[in-house]
């Protein structure tokens, strides 16, 4: 959550850091702000509400910095957009101060008196009163009276062409190209400007100066880091589509095959003494890849025969989980920004845990803290609402339950010759998006609904009922078919929608049940399923899917719901790339 960047240019720095903001903008849309230095001083423009308020006049200099914000405390407003600033000092941040109520207390006995409702405030007064003529040393030390997270970024009116940057806990990039040197939140930031780029670690320092950029410690001595160049696809030039979230539905068959074809290459054998060992297996996450996780444990669970115990990130280290020496502890987070999701990674290793994470991002925080990584080939995904990067995580899920039964030396799913076919399989899911319309016509004016499912189609029907919340603000549930008359009926009155997915065989007829105790209660009820008993089937709206081997329809069967959901939001008239109240990238807990 919430996007900074800064950089130090050889011409005008202006055109990169609105250019960044707007790729960082599905990080936070609360408020931006930039501030710009030159020998005349800092100029600082910052405003409520998207990046396009920062448009205007070019303020001119070759050093500045830039924030995209989801605010964590104090109102989205002018006065609380970043940068804030101090004395020469202009500084963004990214992350809780969660001292921040002692540090403003203490800093306005001191005399200081506030502008923002901020918790990051606290940090630039306290940089200004550290210093001493040295930029990096007041940095320094103003962090080490931090708790919480940060990923600060420093403007200082003595150093023109310097900026002083220092991560714990929230993402920090350093990325270089010959006109340009940066650091920002994530790497879509730097698309088609920076060519290497470089992940910081926790208790580090980035220091722009000289033209060049080292990473420090705390003391400022270098510490050697090791620049990759940049093979992440461009952000630039949509496709097809107006919004973000529909370009990346469509992307869906070519992330599959991108992300098929890196599991193939891959080597698993750094895995090799964990997957012998585990007697059983934790899956965190969070949102979305929770319902991923919660697959891949209906996966392991039937095919390697060994429990898989699920949790929510955010609760897990509340838990006193059961993780013991040995355990496998599967991670799964689009970003590996996950807050939540870091923090049960760090305690399962703590306790002797083998972490495998399953990210998006090679070069982010979840990675470089895990014990093996498997990265998706999604592609940058930029619509707050995930959709390509699920499909990719549950095929990356049957996969590393297949290297499961190998290691395990149990029987080889039956599945694995059929991923081949997944990206076809999306290919051909496309054909259901006319009816999805119509659906989505039907039902735009809908308060609620409700998705039931059996088994795994419990997963999707969750995941259906998350993003319709999400983006199309319809309250909505997933449940399991058979859950409903022990409670949620008392809901279904003349109407009210009910979508459920059929995807097998043998449980067809007991979720056809479900149909028509709802429908004789008055529901508007909706079938999805690839077999031919639809015909039969009672429902009021029936969607047919295209085939795959039955235990892969869950990355299939999505599909029609993901897009449903994005229609409904569209024509409710929201944007579906930025849903109110949320942000992508949960860096904070
Ligand atoms: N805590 C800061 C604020 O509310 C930064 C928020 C963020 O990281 O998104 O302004």
């Amino acid at each position: 959550m919430c996007g900074i960047i800064g950089c130090v240019t050889k011409g005008n720095c202006y055109r990169y850091l609105i250019s960044s903001l707007e790729k960082l903008e599905y990080r936070g849309y609360d408020s931006a702000g930039i501030a710009v230095l030159s020998e005349a001083g800092l100029a600082i423009r910052k405003k409520k509400g998207g990046v396009k308020n920062l448009f205007g006049e070019e303020l001119s200099g070759r050093a500045g910095i830039g924030h995209t914000r989801w605010a964590t405390h104090g109102a989205p407003s002018d006065a609380n957009a970043h940068p804030h600033v101090c004395g020469k000092f202009a500084l963004v941040h990214n992350g809780i101060v969660e001292n921040y109520a002692k540090l403003r207390e203490e800093l306005s006995a001191a005399g200081e008196t506030f502008l923002s409702e901020t918790d990051s405030e606290v940090i630039v007064k306290l940089i200004a009163r550290s210093y001493t003529g040295n930029f990096f040393a007041a940095v320094s030390s103003a962090c080490s009276r931090l708790e919480g997270s940060y990923a600060i970024a420093v403007l200082c009116e003595d150093f023109p062409e310097e900026i002083v940057c220092a991560k714990y806990k929230s993402p920090l990039i350093a990325g270089a190209s010959s006109s340009a040197l940066f650091v920002c939140s994530d790497v879509p930031a730097l698309s088609g400007e920076a060519e290497y780029i470089a992940a910081a670690e926790d208790g580090e320092f980035i220091h722009i100066r000289g033209g060049e950029i080292d990473f420090c410690d705390g003391a400022g001595r270098r510490i050697g880091k090791k620049f990759s160049k940049v093979t992440e696809t461009s952000l630039g030039g949509r496709r097809r589509c107006a919004t973000y979230m529909e370009e990346e539905i469509f992307e869906i068959p070519r992330a599959l095959e991108d992300t098929l074809a890196w599991l193939n290459a891959a080597d698993f054998a750094p895995c090799a003494r964990a997957m012998r060992q585990a007697k059983k297996v934790f899956a965190v996450a969070c949102g979305t890849a929770y319902h991923a996780a919660l697959l891949f444990k209906d996966i392991v669970e039937k095919e390697v025969r060994i429990p898989v115990l699920c949790h929510t990130s955010s609760e897990f280290r509340y838990r006193d989980p059961l993780v013991e020496e040995g355990d496998l502890v599967v991670a799964v987070s689009q970003s590996g920004e996950t807050a939540d999701t870091l923090e049960a990674a760090r305690l399962a290793r703590e306790r002797g845990g083998f972490v495998l994470a399953v990210t998006n991002v090679s070069c982010s925080s979840l990675s470089s803290l895990a014990d093996f990584t498997v990265v998706m080939r999604a592609g940058p995904e930029i619509a707050v609402a995930a959709t390509k990067s699920y499909n990719c995580q549950l095929l990356c899920l049957y996969y590393i339950a297949a290297q499961l039964c190998f290691y395990k030396k149990t029987q080889m799913p039956a599945y694995m010759p059929e991923l081949a076919s997944l990206p076809e399989a999306a290919r051909a899911s496309f054909k259901t998006f006319p009816a999805m319309d119509m659906l989505a016509e039907k039902l735009r004016g809908a308060q609620s609904m409700y998705f039931l499912g059996r088994d795994r189609d419990v997963r999707t029907a969750a995941e259906g009922a998350l993003k319709v919340k999400e983006i199309a603000y319809v309250f909505a549930e997933g449940y399991a078919a058979g859950e409903l008359k022990h409670g949620t009926l008392a809901l279904v009155e003349r109407g009210f929608p009910v979508i459920a997915v059929s995807t097998r065989a043998d449980l067809a007829k007991k979720t056809e049940n479900a149909l028509e105790e709802v429908k004789s209660r008055g529901a508007y009820t909706v079938l999805l399923s690839q077999y031919g008993f639809m015909e039969e089937s009672c429902a009021d709206f029936k969607c047919k899917l295209p085939s795959v081997s039955e235990p892969l329809m869950p990355v299939i069967s999505v599909i029609p719901l993901q897009y449903f959901a994005c229609r409904m939001c569209l024509l409710r008239g929201y944007d579906p790339d930025k849903p109110r109240n949320l942000a992508k990238s949960v860096t904070v807990e």
